[in-house]
């Protein structure tokens, strides 16, 4: 049974900051929409990653589209900021969301969608997109030996303080931002080594007194695909170059097997250790498109620039590098979804709603604002 007894405009899955950029157009253009969320309010994943996480990009390079990141426009916000400005954001907007909603399976009918729900509830829509996190499927490589480990061993997505770790060994495997960022205030209160592929790639956060972003931005260079294809850099006020060239963090090639108190580098040396913490990154979650043509067969979404290759009506905003290297920060994400809206309009139209979107939003006999309010109510 469809829950609202209409077909909407546009599904938003998720309501993360990728969820509420798309959800922020498809209100500018009047779009009968709605946000599903298996958590109970906006904001998405913020909520759940470590206490002290700090962005990486200032408050001015870090907000959603119609509304600036409040405090000090070159400071860098906390964690607890980032989740306040996100739920606020949703508030102010008064954007559709409900929340307790997990989507399990989303459905082609014909020319439009069933957005199928763990609850039992459908809903019906002429398009879908898919905000549902590029970093919420922990992954961690599968290191001979590793089931065998008797210490404490987690993905860095189950890290919170490092007060659990004071006076341990802990091995931090991975070599972009969040490895670095634990290591470095774990070595607070432990004994650290960085295990990393590769070599870590420190970059200044600050050049000639601007920070990195600004000069992205002089240089264009956020809108091309180049810096998309290189690694990620990790952003260092010089703490960290400084924290590696005195021993207090050590960095050492990847070990090649874990053993139940250990780990064995590739020199074959033996070094023990009580905990293993991979920070070794995320996979897209989109186990709710099983039945739709989404991705090859190494787990690559099939979409261009956020529109699904095979799907007609479905769309992607979040993913990791969708369109460039900013694609799943809070930065580049608003670019990204208004990038989609032309298409997702046209979409609309081929489809056929009575009215074109556009008529729609000028006609308040269509009651949108009637719809939107009976979302409301339903989220509360
Ligand atoms: C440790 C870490 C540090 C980061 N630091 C920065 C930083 O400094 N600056 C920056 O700009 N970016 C940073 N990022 C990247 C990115 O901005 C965040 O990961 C951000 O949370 C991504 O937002 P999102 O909306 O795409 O996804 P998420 O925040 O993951 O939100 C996805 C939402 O979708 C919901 N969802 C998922 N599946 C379903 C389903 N089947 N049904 C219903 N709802 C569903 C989830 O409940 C969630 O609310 C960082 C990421 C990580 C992991």
């Amino acid at each position: 049974m469809n829950e609202l007894g209409r077909v909407l405009d546009v599904v938003v899955i998720g309501g993360g900051q990728a969820g509420l950029a798309i959800a922020w157009h498809l209100q500018q253009h009047g779009l009968d929409y709605l946000i599903l969320d298996e958590q109970t309010s906006p904001g998405g994943n913020w909520r759940n990653y470590y206490e002290s996480l700090q962005l990486f990009s200032p408050a001015e390079y870090s907000a959603l589209p119609g509304r600036a990141f409040p405090g000090n426009p070159k400071g860098y916000p906390l964690r607890d900021e980032v989740v306040q400005y996100l739920e606020k954001y949703a508030a102010e907007f008064q954007l559709p969301f409900q929340g307790g909603t997990g989507v399990v399976a989303v459905v082609q009918k014909d020319k439009t969608f069933e957005v199928r729900a763990a609850n039992g509830s459908t809903f019906a829509a002429r398009a879908v997109v898919a905000a549902s996190g590029g970093f919420s499927r922990p992954y961690m490589p599968d290191v001979p030996g590793l089931k065998s480990f008797s210490g404490t061993c987690l993905h860095s997505s189950a890290y919170r303080t490092p007060e659990a770790f004071a006076g341990q060994r802990v091995v931090v495997v991975g070599a972009a931002n969040s490895a670095v960022q634990i290591a470095y205030e774990l070595a607070n209160v432990a004994q650290v080594v960085l295990a990393t592929r590769e070599k870590i790639r420190l970059f200044p956060q600050r050049i000639l007194g601007l920070d990195f972003h600004t000069w992205l931005k002089f240089t264009r260079l956020e809108h091309t695909r180049w810096l998309s294809d290189q690694s990620t850099p990790v952003l260092d006020t010089g703490k960290y170059r400084k924290a590696l060239d005195t021993g207090r963090l050590q960095r050492k090639a990847m070990f090649q097997q874990v053993l139940p108190d250990g780990v064995v580098w590739p020199d074959g040396t033996i070094h023990q250790t009580d905990a293993l913490i991979f920070a070794t990154g995320f996979r897209p979650n989109l186990a709710f498109l099983p039945q739709l043509p989404v991705a090859d067969r190494q787990g690559r979404v099939l979409q261009q620039d956020g529109v699904a290759d095979q799907v007609p009506g479905l769309y992607f905003v979040g993913l990791p590098k969708q369109r460039n290297f900013a694609s799943a920060t809070l930065r580049g994400v608003g670019t990204d979804a208004g990038y989609l809206m032309p298409q997702l309009l046209r979409h609309l139209e081929r489809v056929g709603s009575t009215e074109t979107p556009v008529q729609r939003s000028r006609n308040p006999a269509s009651g949108l604002q009637g719809k939107r309010a009976s979302h409301r109510r339903q989220s509360s």
